[in-house]
């Protein structure tokens, strides 16, 4: 940050009226560089594995004690291009990650130690996704994630972030989280409300976040979050827990927000976060949330609240499901159809079909097979989704198939029809370049999954001279 960094005046006033003393830490925090942080996805590669790749490349790391997957690191001066040009980015390996805005998932998924079969999870507010890849790398494919956004302009990186970590239980839908939430009543068994706010927490990364910074901003915004909120509250099945959070400190954004919902639902009930994990009392309200300034653990700022629902408040006019959608392009995949499928997978790529299949179903549109996650037929009849689940193959005449998303997914298991290619070669395939295969010796002529040190890059077809790459024009990445 610049040295002459001057927050405003309005902004100041406001704060030194409400924290006294302490606002000139908040104040000095506010003006301090950020802490670089990732988060591994471990649904690419293990912390263990992750930390030896950190000692390699000689990255100093510290661990972020509420996030088992989360680092601050610090990397050498000769290394410093940007982390999302990186390789391990590419590979899905991690995710550039805020610190206290990894606080929100985990709090989420601490509320189930017994795993996610048959749970339904919505993260309301999604893009870009650094919340909804960090929730499904907990729930390691099973179950359901409801990932929306309302910004069409978002949706495209949410979509891209979700490909690249390698999540394959996901819908993704494009609604205002209120209109969404009043389709389901009683439906979901954990809600993340990630909220749209003013953003105050975060002008240690963006001087702008302060620009027109005016108390009102807060309150108008106060009016858009209590809607999603009382929704997203509707739609929580009884029992079920509900996380909202913002990254921004005014109190009409946060604790007001939470008042509403307490004084709207009787069966609304705060869980404490005490002792969410080891310094929590730090940031600990007397109300039981965690509010976060920037001096308290050298973050962003940053509030998070829990909610439990108490007892079912359905009205006989609150009856899930509510307004079914028109024609459905995909028919399920006829029983007798799997077994084929299965001895492709065998055949093709040494790959036990059986295990992708626990819990999930196939669904067909036209000559595509797509795997939809566990539950996803209580959800599509009454939305347009804009993605359910992952395509797996196309059939065609003479042969099938496999789509580029299921091989990025899954490829890290097969067992025949890989490539292992080096650190040089994994570049190149992002560039889009094809790639020789002396090195490889004597190759059939067929389809290979290039990959990087056992993690998937890009299909391609070898065709007697060189492997063809396929990498989806979208996927690739300059310099
Ligand atoms: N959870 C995201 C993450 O961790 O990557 C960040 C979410 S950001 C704080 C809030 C998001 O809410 C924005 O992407 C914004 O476009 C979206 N949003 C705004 N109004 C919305 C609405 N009415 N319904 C759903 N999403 C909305």
């Amino acid at each position: 940050m610049k040295e002459e960094y001057i927050l405003p005046l309005a902004f100041c006033e406001h704060y030194k009226k409400i924290l006294g003393e302490k606002s000139e830490l908040f104040f000095e925090a506010c003006k301090k560089p950020l802490r670089k942080c990732i988060r591994v996805n471990t649904l690419k590669i293990s912390v263990e594995k992750w930390k030896h790749e950190m000692d390699k490349q000689q990255w100093k790391y510290e661990e972020i004690e509420w996030c088992p997957e989360g680092f601050f690191i610090d990397r050498p001066q000769e290394d410093r291009i940007p982390l999302g040009k990186t390789l391990p980015h590419a590979l899905g390996c991690m995710y550039s990650q805020e610190a206290s805005s990894m606080l929100p998932a985990e709090i989420l998924c601490t509320s189930f130690p017994e795993g996610y079969q048959q749970k339904k999870i919505l993260d309301l507010a999604a893009a870009p996704g650094s919340k909804s890849t960090q929730i499904a790398s907990k729930m390691r494919g099973d179950g359901l994630l409801l990932a929306n956004e309302l910004s069409g302009s978002r949706i495209k990186g949410l979509f891209s972030n979700l490909e690249r970590c390698g999540v394959v239980n996901s819908i993704l839908t494009h609604y205002d989280g209120s209109m969404l939430c009043a389709k389901f009543p009683e439906i979901f068994d954990g809600i993340l409300l990630d909220a749209p706010c003013t953003g105050e927490g975060t002008v240690r990364k963006d001087y702008d976040a302060l620009k027109n910074w005016k108390p009102e901003n807060a309150v108008q915004m106060a009016s858009l979050q209590k809607r999603l909120i009382a929704m997203a509250f509707e739609s929580l099945k009884p029992g079920g827990v509900l996380v909202y959070s913002t990254c921004t400190l005014s109190e009409e954004e946060n604790e007001g927000v939470i008042q509403f919902l307490l004084q709207s639902y009787t069966n609304a009930t705060i869980v404490p976060l005490d002792t969410a994990f080891l310094n929590a009392k730090k940031s600990i309200t007397r109300e039981g949330f965690l509010r976060i300034f920037p001096e308290i653990y050298d973050t962003e700022g940053f509030f998070v609240a829990k909610i439990q629902k108490s007892f079912s408040a359905s009205s006989p006019n609150n009856v899930f499901p509510q307004g079914r959608n028109g024609k459905f392009p995909f028919v399920p995949v006829l029983k007798r159809e799997i077994p084929f499928l299965k001895e492709y997978f065998q055949n093709v790529w040494g790959y036990d079909f059986s295990e992708a299949l626990l819990q999930k179903t196939l669904w067909k549109r036209e000559k595509e097979i797509w795997l939809f996650p566990e539950g996803a037929e209580d959800i599509f009849p009454y939305l347009r989704c804009d993605r359910i689940g992952i395509p797996v193959c196309t059939l065609h005449d003479k042969e099938i198939r496999l789509r580029h998303e299921y091989a990025i997914a899954f490829g890290s298991q097969f067992l025949k029809g890989f490539l292992e290619v080096t650190e040089k070669e994994a570049y190149e395939i992002y560039e889009g370049k094809d790639l020789q295969t002396a090195s490889f010796g004597n190759l059939e002529k067929r389809e290979y999954v290039s990959r990087y040190e056992g993690i998937p890059i890009a299909l391609g077809k070898y065709n007697g001279e060189k492997w063809k790459n396929s990498i989806p024009r979208g996927n690739v990445r300059r310099g």
